[in-house]
């Protein structure tokens, strides 16, 4: 059963590993874990709902709960202390773009506002209802999850939307093929998830990102439904595709999807390499990106996230192997890991991986054998549940994230460093930031940003703490002209900031667009803009 009031299936779990809880209290100070609501607490508090008779529509408080939040940190706090204050008034598993068009047209008729529902795997408020008087139907889409059309001599697949990312490579693995598409909430977000929301998966410097796998598929608007073919490539004017990404349920519900996918790749190289300092790291990485090496994934760490990342993983007698191994060849406290990974056929995977360690030895580059690389992507998916252990240890953890171009991207990791680093210090309290370079381009990178702060007894005092230490640091995303969201989305979380990259006009033309489709503003309120 998966977590109400957390991350991930409840018979899943991430012990501390041991000397753990000391880095961080050396970090941030001692931390204790406030008081849980029981899902119980929670479901008492469900408000009578203005959305009952529709036999489509449960009402049923338990449900209502388990659609109210996604999983971002004011999500987090609401759902485990119970102070949620709005939950949808019905939730409808619809099973095809028929009953889609019924609740659609239903929606209508009583007023109601519309949330279309992935997996909830949102961290900027994309799913929670936001109480304008009207009735919400959150609109999960998990029975629209087949696989309805392979056209193997296109290499096009087409799934219903709800599928969720191992249901969608197990249908495909099947065939021998694969959409490569791996974001980090991988086991619980959806296609149709990936595709509102504009997403990147791990590997998508070989893949694409979602952009570049979405072919076509079907939105129920409003309006209507729009009908996207999968041409390889169009000049027939803009492409329409453009307003569905990173749509984040504004302009309708998308039902079904058409993606993109590959052969199965005949071998899987990733490894790590240390540096002995982050400008030999960060040069090597833009040399790297520059050759376009075909790498599939690189991400590149400062100092500070490397010694958290090793103190986080646990294998201690390892880790203490490694950093002895590593200070003879010169790499000591500043060291920073860089992560590579090579996908394909044999040889192009050779050539590929011989040119990057290459350059990364130019660079001083210390590539340490197989070991922490396959652990790396052994576990890539169970890191996330580090954030309930830590939960209960008494630790907020949070992410943000970027994309800008290589001559901003130093003062861009430092302005967001000193932002968050001194964010609290009116509070008293500090706050222990680490980074990497997590997807790297030739004209630039994503700076993705990790922060963890001490959770206070009142849960208001722990949101004002999270709101201050939000608004400074994507106040030092906007000032270093970066994009407020390199993957997550704009959601509620990011709206004050977006206008800074869109302009005025560029605002007024997203809205009109939205409007056209949503003529009466039912679908997903208060999102995007
Ligand atoms: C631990 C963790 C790791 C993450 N790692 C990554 C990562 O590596 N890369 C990344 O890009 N993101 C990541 N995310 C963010 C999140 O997983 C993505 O934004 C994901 O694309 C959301 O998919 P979902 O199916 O869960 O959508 P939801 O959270 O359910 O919804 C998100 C938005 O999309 C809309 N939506 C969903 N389905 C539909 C549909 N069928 N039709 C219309 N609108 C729809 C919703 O209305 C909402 O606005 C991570 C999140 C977590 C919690």
């Amino acid at each position: 059963m998966r977590r109400w009031n957390g991350w991930g299936d409840e018979t899943v779990t991430y012990p501390l590993p041991d000397g753990a809880k000391e880095f961080l209290e050396g970090k941030v100070g001692k931390a204790k874990r406030p008081r849980d609501a029981s899902f119980d607490d929670v479901v008492r508090k469900v408000p009578k709902s203005n959305l009952t008779g529709h036999m489509m529509i449960s009402c049923d408080a338990a449900e209502r709960v388990r659609h109210a939040r996604g999983q971002s940190l004011p999500d987090w706090l609401a759902m485990r202390t119970g102070t949620v204050d709005s939950f949808p008034d019905g939730v409808a598993h619809p099973s095809d773009d028929g009953e889609v068009q019924t609740l659609l047209a239903h929606a209508q008729q009583v007023g109601a506002r519309v949330i279309p529902y992935g997996g909830g795997t949102s961290v900027v408020g994309h799913i929670n209802p936001k109480t304008d008087g009207q009735p919400i139907l959150t609109m999960h889409l998990d029975r629209m999850n087949a696989l309805r059309d392979f056209d193997e001599r296109s290499h096009l697949a087409t799934f219903g939307a709800g599928v969720m990312g191992p249901d969608l490579e197990d249908a495909l693995r099947s065939r021998g093929y694969t959409l490569g598409h791996y974001p980090q909430s991988f086991e619980y977000a959806t296609l149709g998830g990936w595709v509102a929301t504009r997403s990147s998966g791990q590997e998508s410097a070989k893949y694409g990102r979602i952009e570049q796998l979405f072919a076509g598929g079907k939105v129920w608007t409003p309006r209507g439904m729009l009908e996207l073919p999968p041409f390889p490539a169009s000049a027939a004017g803009p492409d329409l595709r453009e307003m569905v990404l990173g749509s984040e349920g504004r302009m309708g519900v998308i039902t079904e999807a058409t993606v993109r996918v590959q052969p199965r790749p005949e071998r899987e190289w990733f490894r790590a390499v240390f540096f002995p300092e982050w400008s030999d790291a960060f040069a090597a990485a833009r040399e790297i990106a520059q050759e376009r090496l075909g790498y599939a994934m690189m991400r590149v760490s400062t100092p500070i996230e490397t010694e958290t990342m090793l103190a986080l993983a646990g294998h201690k007698r390892l880790a203490n192997a490694l950093a002895w191994v590593l200070s003879l060849r010169g790499a000591t406290d500043k060291k920073c890991m860089m992560l590579l990974g090579f996908v394909g056929d044999h040889a192009t995977v050779s050539l590929a991986r011989r040119g990057a360690l290459a350059i990364a030895r130019a660079h001083d580059g210390i590539h340490v054998g197989r070991l922490v690389g396959e652990q790396w992507i052994k576990s890539r998916f169970r890191a996330p549940y580090l954030r309930n252990t830590l939960w209960d240890a008494g630790f907020a953890i949070d992410t943000l994230e970027t994309a800008t171009t290589w001559d901003r991207v130093p003062n861009m990791v430092e302005g967001i460093e000193n932002a968050l680093r001194h964010g609290l210090d009116d509070d008293n309290q500090k706050v222990h930031v680490f980074t990497h370079l997590s997807h790297v381009y030739a004209s630039g990178s994503s700076v993705y940003t990790t922060y963890v702060f001490r959770l206070a007894d009142d849960p208001e005092v722990t949101l004002a703490r999270w709101r201050k230490l939000k608004d400074a640091a994507s106040k030092a995303i906007v000032e270093q002209r970066g994009t407020i969201s390199h993957q997550h989305g704009v959601g509620t979380d990011h709206i004050p900031y977006l206008s800074a990259e869109k302009g005025e006009l560029g605002m007024g033309a997203l809205e009109a667009v939205m409007k056209y489709w949503d003529p009466s503003g039912m679908m997903n309120p208060g999102k995007l803009f």
